[in-house]
């Protein structure tokens, strides 16, 4: 079926009005800038001018996972997926302060397998200090989302099996017991994958996953997000708004409604009774493939 056929999917639900992908930012580090080989550093003052800009138009930054809620409902006119990967600890300190003063929110996709960390998989450096398991709970606690980004940054098209399981599976078992909720989304290191990364990402448990540029991969298990660096002025951010449409497929419509839930609100602070998470619990929806799902290997920017 082609991709823009009417507003019903022949057996599925009703098909979102909006764009018809989300369109979903890309940070890593918010730091004060020195060297920056990989481009993943934003300074504070940067980042700070590119949420007024999305405030000053109307726009909201929110957490993948609201975005898809509200994206399913047909109501996301207005929002903009924010996500943070990797993890660094200046998340906690200079992100999450400005996200706040804009009344926005946030997915971080942290590595529950360097917790305390480093970001030693950056040959070049310079090298970063990751949350560790106070952070990451306390990055939920302030009602952002968090999600996986893999156990360790391990590029999943060259993992093994047993790898690609403890990558997406077991990574999901950590971080809900770190945090008390199975997180709903996932994030492929590098922006690499391919068919069977995502098929093991979908077997985990997860409800969606964020790429970057995956191409005919294209779906809630592999969501396109851009790029945002500190050259990103006003100007900038208003083209690739105007682009994202145009350089982006849009998700299949059978997949469109994403089956994303809702999160349990963040743990009470001090139950001294809380038991192990128990990560199956969660009635996080498997999705049974599209047709057509595309094969393949999409290697995306950095
Ligand atoms: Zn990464």
């Amino acid at each position: 079926m082609p991709a823009d056929a009417g507003p019903r999917t022949p057996s599925g639900p009703r098909r979102p009005s909006g764009p018809r992908t989300p369109w979903v930012l890309m940070y890593h580090s918010v730091a004060d800038r020195a060297e920056d080989p990989y481009r993943v550093t934003v300074s504070p003052a940067r980042l700070e001018r590119q949420l007024r800009w999305l405030r000053e138009r109307g726009l909201r930054g929110v957490g993948v996972g609201r975005l898809l809620r509200r994206y399913a409902a047909g109501r996301a006119a207005g929002l903009v997926g924010l996500t943070f990967d990797d993890g660094y600890a200046d998340f906690l300190t200079e992100a999450l302060p400005l996200l706040r003063r804009h009344e926005c929110t946030a997915t971080a996709f942290v590595l529950p397998g360097r917790l305390g960390g480093r970001n030693g998989w950056d040959a070049e450096g310079p090298r970063k200090p990751l949350l560790d398991a106070d952070g990451v709970r306390a990055v939920a606690a302030a009602g952002m989302e968090v999600g996986s980004h893999g156990l360790v940054h391990t590029d999943l098209t060259t993992a093994d099996d047993a790898t690609l399981e403890r990558e997406t599976a077991h990574s999901r078992a950590l971080l809900a017991e770190l945090t008390g909720t199975p997180p709903a989304g996932f994030c492929y290191p590098y922006g690499t994958l391919d068919a069977r990364a995502v098929e093991a990402v979908r077997a985990a448990g997860y409800a969606y996953a964020c790429a970057i540029d995956p191409g005919p991969l294209t779906g809630v298990h592999a969501l396109p997000r851009v790029h945002i660096g500190e050259r990103d002025t006003s100007t900038r951010l208003y083209l690739k708004k105007v682009l994202h449409p145009l350089r982006r497929r849009p998700l299949p419509p059978a997949q469109a409604p994403a089956p994303v839930p809702a999160p349990t609100p963040a743990p009470a602070p001090a139950p001294a009774t809380a038991t192990a998470g128990d990560p199956a619990a969660g009635p996080v929806a498997g999705q049974a493939p599209g047709p057509g799902q595309a094969t393949g290997s999409t290697r995306g920017r950095r």
